[in-house]
Order: structure tokens, then sequence, then C-alpha cells
């Protein structure tokens, strides 16, 4: 019926590593076909990067986010102040996420 986390939102880690468990952060990318996700500042891994020299970038150790996968995260509710499971609702065509505890729409803008 809907998607349950959509890029550009606010969620957060609810299990996984222990590092990563807690935090929150803006959903970057989705790798549906792997059901992860990508958030930014989560997850960091140190990656080698071969540099470009062609547009004057050194190469060096990167940091980036390493996916996650979707069910680790639930998008963040401000009401809740937590990760929360989303229930969807149908109003004329439209599809609205509302957290499932406090019925708040959950919007990320
Ligand atoms: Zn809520």
């Amino acid at each position: 019926m809907g998607t349950r986390v959509k890029k550009g939102d606010i969620v957060q880690v609810m299990a996984g590593k222990k590092e990563n468990k807690g935090k929150m952060g803006k959903v970057l990318k989705i790798l549906a076909e792997k059901d992860r996700v990508i958030i930014e500042g989560i997850n960091l891994v140190k990656k080698s990067s071969k540099g470009d020299p062609a547009n004057n970038k050194p190469g060096g150790i990167i940091t980036e986010p390493a996916p996650l996968h979707l069910s680790n995260v639930m998008p963040y509710c401000n009401n809740c102040h937590t990760g929360v499971r989303v229930k969807f609702e149908r109003h004329g065509g439209k599809v609205i996420r509302k957290c499932a505890k406090c019925a708040a729409a959950l919007e990320y803008k």
C-alpha cells in the first residue's frame, strides 16, 4: 500500500549494531532491491579511495555511511520522540503515513 521509509525521512536505528542503535539521521538513499537504506552520518565505514586526478580529488581514506537493513530502522515521530511503527491511511487518492502510536502524520520537510 505504501512505503514505510522514504528518501528524506528522519529515521531512528532501532536494532542492529550497538554503535548505531538509537541514532537518528536523514535517509539519503533507499536500496529497494536489497531492502537496505543509507542514512546520513550512521554506520560510517572507512573506505580507501583512489581519488580522481581528473577532478583534482586526492586519494586516501574516506568515511561514508554504509547501508543498514530497512527492518532495523523506523521513521522518527516528533511527537513520540522515538522511532515508531507506521500505519497507512487513505485520504482521497493519497496515502498518508501516520504514527501507529499517536496518529500524528509523519512528514519530513
Ligand atoms: Zn507518534
